[in-house]
């Protein structure tokens, strides 16, 4: 019998030396407080076995020793255990520190009853045929059986506390260390109360602490991960639904049945009424996306379907589950977004963007009618806004749109393209220019007391087959409003032959113009300037392309479309520069001229004209009075303030300024009230154009009393005849520039004029 209980001792020992050394390699803090308690566990079971196989006093006493010892220190880890078990309730277990203060209080007094044998003594038995010693309890047995007790008593407490504050699947795994410890004290018990000569109490104790550890460590809560995956699946947002291998519906979440508006729980019911209400979609494992119409109302809803196959281990197909999600939100959503993408905040039409990229869909689907691209101007729209208000300017463009909107068939394309331009896409046939002229000749603007006539024009571009780019089709559009002179009474421009040599041609010298300047092709011509004796004072340089290929060509050709697409700087630049030259050699070869440079209103825009033509006077070492500057009034139409402090800047340096083609602008007696000018070159050609000879006669005869007043030079150019410059003499103009003196020729030719007016 002892040898039979010696060996279930020794089993225990190596079970929770493994539990132990197992749970401490988890290295999680439930895991040091399991291989604790299993730890301590292992000296009583040793005492207990000593005890039991010993047959000797002293050593059986001293296996009472590491016993009851020994169960002070289970103690200790029984309380660290619940404590880590127990953690997180919410009940914040702190351990009162007299309970350890009494634990070694203890382990003291049972320590002294080597001394004072006040706590146990042993007694001789005969068990099996051998001496076996048992010990016979006194006080401070008692003393140490009452705080075992307690705290056992304590710890059972703190689950029953615990467990009453648990969600219900969780009471399970404190259920069984509390039935297993109660089960444990019993045994243990049993022994005080029973004093059966052999002590096999550590036996239920031991076990208590595999329990623990299985628990602890190694027990998978199964039951409660299915009851939580069960749950977290009833609580989706998705419809789910399981099938057998035979299609049939096994099991749905409430949201299943919600959707299908099935209460009782008969999943075979769903099967049919899936089917019933959005056909067999046809899933794979995939998405799809199906619309189905409530029966409420006309509301469209849309549902995601999502079938997925359930395999076994072995891969076999053992069902199918299907996820059904409402996405009608996010569908909406999305329209909601693309529609913002595409189309204009304030008109609802489409954005440039979206409309080229829908013209370039028709187009490129195969079609057989002709299509036509319109661009929609508004004339001095800016007006509009700044005399009426924004609020007006935007309920002006929703009258445009509207307009537009009202005369599209379901071919057009049609949109904003920016500001106050909108864009048109449709077939020819069905633009109708009598309606649209008839339309635009009075379209009115009419809000509160704001009436305003909207001046709109369309240039028309029709396209052709080798066209692929819409957004080069609509800048020819665009190109063609250019070409309406009468702009109230024309509303309608077509892109034609014309214009379209008229922009190759502006291309073609464009990207020459760089080569041209390098390779010399770009040249000055003189033009003299004559005073009162007839006698040559100046020139004016004008720009020449000899072109290599097109031969002589006149600035005309060339000047108004540098002028507009800002290459005249690359232009200007040479011919101040060839000035400079031309006027330093004349310095040195001691000829007392000047020349008058043409100044662009793009200049001021690309460049510092001040500091450049400064920089360059300084360079060639020239009197900054030979170099004359020519600025028409169209330089004044913008940032007149900082145009003004310029040209003072030049007149500080001791630059002369002349106003060019004074007379033919509109407001050229505005600009000299505003501007210091030195010299107003007055335009014969403009005057010329007059029936009325005595007229122009007049105003030429006291726009020279003017300047005379004003004590500005004045200088007549477009001189053509003899009596011409006869009639301004008497006039008492000061300078004189037109064929009849000569017309613009090269350097050499002028230099070889000036020769013969030295001999003359
Ligand atoms: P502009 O500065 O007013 O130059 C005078 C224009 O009148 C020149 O035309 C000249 O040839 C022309 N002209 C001179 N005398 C007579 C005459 O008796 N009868 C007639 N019918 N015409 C006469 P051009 O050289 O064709 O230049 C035209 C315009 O081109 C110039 O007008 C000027 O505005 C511009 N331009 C010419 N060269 C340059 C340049 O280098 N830079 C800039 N920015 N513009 C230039
Ligand atoms: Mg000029
Ligand atoms: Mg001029």
């Amino acid at each position: 019998m002892r040898f039979l209980y010696s060996l279930i001792f020794l089993l225990l020992i190596v079970t929770l030396t493994v539990c132990s050394i197992i749970a401490k390699q988890k290295k999680t803090s439930i895991g040091d407080a399991v291989a604790l308690l299993d730890a301590s566990l292992i000296p009583p079971v040793i005492g207990n076995l000593i005890v039991t196989i010993s047959s000797n006093e002293l050593l059986s006493t001293i296996g009472f020793y590491i016993f009851f010892l020994g169960m002070d220190i289970v103690m200790f880890a029984t309380i660290r255990f619940t404590v880590k078990y127990c953690e997180g309730t919410g009940s914040g277990q702190k351990v009162p520190i007299p309970v350890y203060l009494l634990l070694i209080a203890d382990a003291a007094q049972l320590l002294l009853n080597t001394v004072f044998h006040h706590a146990f003594v042993t007694e001789e038995l005969t068990v099996d045929g051998s001496p076996y010693y048992r010990f016979v309890p006194y006080f401070g047995q008692t003393f140490h059986r009452i705080l075992d007790y307690s705290i056992l008593f304590a710890v059972l407490l703190v689950f029953a506390v615990t467990i009453r504050n648990m969600p219900r699947i969780y009471r399970e795994r404190y259920t069984v260390i509390v039935v297993s410890m109660v089960l444990a004290g019993a045994w243990q018990g049993f022994y005080i109360i029973s004093r059966t000569p052999i002590d096999r109490s550590m036996i239920g104790l031991a076990f208590f602490g595999i329990v623990i550890f299985y628990f602890s460590i190694c027990y998978k809560p199964v039951r409660l991960l299915d009851r939580m995956l069960s749950k977290i699946v009833s609580e989706m947002t998705e419809a789910l639904f399981v099938f057998d291998l035979n299609g049939k519906c096994i099991w749905a979440n409430d949201r299943g049945y919600e959707l299908c508006g099935v209460t009782n729980n008969k999943p075979d019911k769903l099967s049919e009424k899936l089917i019933e209400m959005f056909g067999d979609p046809e899933v794979q494992n995939g998405e799809s996306i199906v619309a189905h119409i409530t029966d409420k109302g006309r509301e469209v809803h849309y549902y995601s379907f999502e079938e997925n196959k359930v395999t076994d281990e072995k891969d076999k197909l053992t069902g199918i589950y299907l996820a059904v999600r409402d996405i009608t939100e996010e569908k909406m959503q999305m329209k909601r977004d693309i529609y913002d993408a595409t189309h204009d905040r304030l008109t609802g039409l489409y954005t440039r963007e979206y409309l080229y990229s829908s013209i370039m869909e028709v187009l490129e689907t195969p079609h057989t009618n002709d299509h036509i691209i319109i661009f929609i101007d508004v004339k001095n729209f800016k007006i509009v806004n700044d005399v009426f208000g924004n609020d007006f300017g935007d309920y002006a463009l929703i009258c445009i749109s509207n307009w537009i909107r009202k005369n599209m068939t379901a071919e057009c394309r049609y949109g904003r393209l920016a500001g106050d331009t909108f864009g048109v896409f449709m077939p020819s046939e069905g633009f109708h220019p009598e309606k649209v002229e008839n339309d635009l000749s009075h379209f009115v603007v009419k809000r509160d007391n704001a009436v305003y006539q909207l001046l709109i024009h369309l240039g028309i571009y029709k396209i052709d087959s080798s066209d692929n780019d819409v957004s080069v089709m609509f800048d020819r559009a665009h190109l063609s409003l250019s070409t309406i002179s009468d702009e109230y009474n024309t509303h309608i421009a077509y892109y034609d032959n014309e214009i379209r040599s008229k922009v190759m041609w502006a291309q073609t010298i464009s990207n020459e113009l760089d080569d041209a300047l390098k390779n010399g092709e770009i040249r000055p011509y003189l033009q003299p300037i004559a005073d009162e004796n007839g006698r040559i004072v100046g020139a004016e340089a004008l720009a020449r392309w000899i072109h290599s290929k097109h031969g002589f060509l006149s600035p005309a050709s060339f000047i108004p479309i540098f002028e507009k697409n800002g290459m005249i700087i690359e232009v200007d630049k040479f011919m101040w520069h060839s000035a400079c030259s031309i006027l330093s050699k004349w310095g040195s070869e001691g000829r007392d001229l000047f020349l008058s440079v043409n100044i662009s209103p793009k200049d001021f825009y690309f460049m510092d004209v001040a500091s450049e033509i400064k920089t360059l006077v300084k360079e060639h070492g020239i009197d900054p009075k030979m170099l004359r500057t020519e600025i028409t009034e169209t330089v004044m139409m913008n940032e007149s303030d900082n145009r003004i402090k310029v040209m003072d800047s030049l007149r500080e340096s001791g630059f002369i300024i002349e106003m060019d083609d004074f007379g033919s602008g509109y407001s050229s007696l505005n600009m000299l009230k505003d501007m210091n000018v030195d010299v107003l070159k007055i335009d014969m050609n403009f005057l010329g154009k007059s029936s009325d000879k005595n007229k122009a006669r007049t105003i030429v005869k006291n726009v020279i009393n003017l300047s005379k007043e004003l004590g500005i030079v004045s200088l007549t150019e477009g001189v053509e005849t003899e009596e011409q410059y006869r009639i301004l003499l008497e006039m008492g103009c000061k300078l004189f520039q037109g064929y009849y003196f000569s017309k613009p020729i090269p350097v050499d030719d002028f230099e070889k004029l000036l020769e013969k007016q030295n001999k003359a």
